[in-house]
């Protein structure tokens, strides 16, 4: 019998990850990106407890581990360096069986390619249409070469949070909502990073309307993300020393870390997830996953390790039951949990972007009361998610 075909829409994590689960039960697997080439792109991404254990389900624990950095807590601290909480690796991973690693996006790219035979992945190629049919599914695509349409037993759409298959499936669907900031990142080079003695934790800084996170990444860079609360549409500049200035008077290493970066690696994007529910993932043949399906905001740091997690689910649904009836309970299994996780994150990017004097007191003397048994197990829906089927590498 000939292998099950798939056309994966989207070459970022979500489509990436599920082009390896689908190769591992044996199918057809085909990657096509609107892109003209997978560039080095972006900044760092963490990878929670939960996505470490679905890419040790996919055999890629062992290249996380020695591509990622562990990282040995998480912290959060006050614009003035006081620290609010604090999160040991150890309690992590004792409670929730891994512990976070982080790393360049670039570098994940990398890792998740790397399986994946030469021919499976085709870049300038951008989907246009989709057809849903009941036991197959067609997509038509733009090259720079003319319009081709192709067929398989499975159409992913992991084209992220602006999803043009997404509108065209479902055109009374309202779209992505704007989250109320603006993030710069930036990545600082291991030579100027080394002689900082930055620790190796997960930080992010609360202040008012504004914060600062960071994380020591892959060969001793450091990745660090600034947010501002900003109207919808609003240009804020795309300038390092303006942004330095904005955050004038934060703790240490801030300050540093901005005049560390290369202005080229700076980038910056306005926040959106999905807030209003999808009333399916799954049409016919074809399967929205990732950002397509459920965009969240940053302040939960789930948006990529939910699609890797969507992409272990998928698989392993289809290997356990036929592809109609996994594509069920695909659905079934990730809906709930996903559009929990949108809403969750809206709400805290509301309260961590906080430009209310009251309001900012009110959420820090809070963080700072809570112990850190309950801030280790406040995490708990998003980081003990596990494999369905149990681990397989
Ligand atoms: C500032 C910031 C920090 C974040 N930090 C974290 C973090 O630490 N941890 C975490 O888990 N998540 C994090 N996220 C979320 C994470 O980046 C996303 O959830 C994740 O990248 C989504 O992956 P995806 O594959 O679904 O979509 P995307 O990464 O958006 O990939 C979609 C791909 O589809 C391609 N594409 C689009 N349209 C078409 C088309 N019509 N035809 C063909 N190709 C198309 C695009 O070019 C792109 O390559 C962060 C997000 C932001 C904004």
């Amino acid at each position: 019998m000939s292998a099950k075909t798939a056309i994966i829409i989207g070459a970022g994590i979500g489509g990436l990850t599920t082009a390896h689960a689908l190769r591992r039960i044996g199918w057809h697997v085909t990657v096509c990106e609107q892109a003209p080439a997978i560039a080095a792109v972006g900044a760092g991404v963490g990878i929670a407890p939960n996505a470490v254990k679905a890419l040790d389900y996919l055999g890629l624990g062992p290249a996380l581990r020695d591509r990622g950095r562990r990282q040995t807590g998480l912290e959060i601290r006050l614009r003035s360096g006081g620290r609010v909480g604090h999160i040991p690796a150890d309690e992590i991973e004792r409670r929730y069986g891994a512990p976070f690693y982080a790393l360049h996006r670039a570098e994940l790219h990398r890792l998740l390619m790397a399986g994946l035979d030469a021919d499976a992945l085709r870049t300038d190629h951008r989907a246009e249409k989709i057809a849903p049919g009941p036991g197959a599914a067609t997509v038509t695509l733009r090259t720079s070469d003319g319009t081709v349409s192709e067929t398989a037993d499975l159409v992913v759409v992991a084209d992220g949070v602006g999803s043009r298959l997404r509108a065209a499936l479902l055109p009374g669907y309202p779209g992505p909502t704007y989250a109320g900031y603006t993030v710069w990142r930036g990545i600082v080079p291991a030579e100027r990073a080394e002689p900082m003695g930055v620790p190796t934790v997960l930080s992010e800084t609360w202040g008012r309307g504004a914060r600062f996170g960071s994380a020591t990444i892959n060969d001793g860079q450091i990745y660090w993300f600034a947010c501002e609360s900003v109207p919808e549409h609003a240009t804020p500049e795309h300038d390092l020393g303006l942004l330095a200035a904005r955050f004038r008077g934060w703790h240490d290493p801030i300050p540093g870390l901005f005049s560390a970066t290369p202005e080229d690696t700076l980038l910056r994007h306005d926040v959106y997830y999905l807030r209003a529910r999808l009333p399916g993932f799954v049409h016919g043949r074809v399967a929205l996953l990732g950002d397509a399906a459920h965009a969240v905001t940053p302040d939960i740091g789930q948006g990529a390790c939910l699609a890797i997690e969507d992409a272990v689910t998928l698989a392993a649904a289809i290997e356990e039951r036929g592809v109609d009836a996994g594509l069920c309970a695909y659905d079934k299994l990730r809906r709930p949990r996903t559009e929990r996780m949108a809403r969750t994150s809206g709400r805290l990017g509301r309260i961590m972007q906080t430009r209310n004097p009251a309001a900012a007191l009110l959420r820090d003397t809070v963080a700072s009361a809570l112990p850190t048994s309950l801030l280790v197990s406040s995490a708990g829906t998003a980081l003990s998610w596990t494999p369905p089927l149990g681990a397989r590498s």
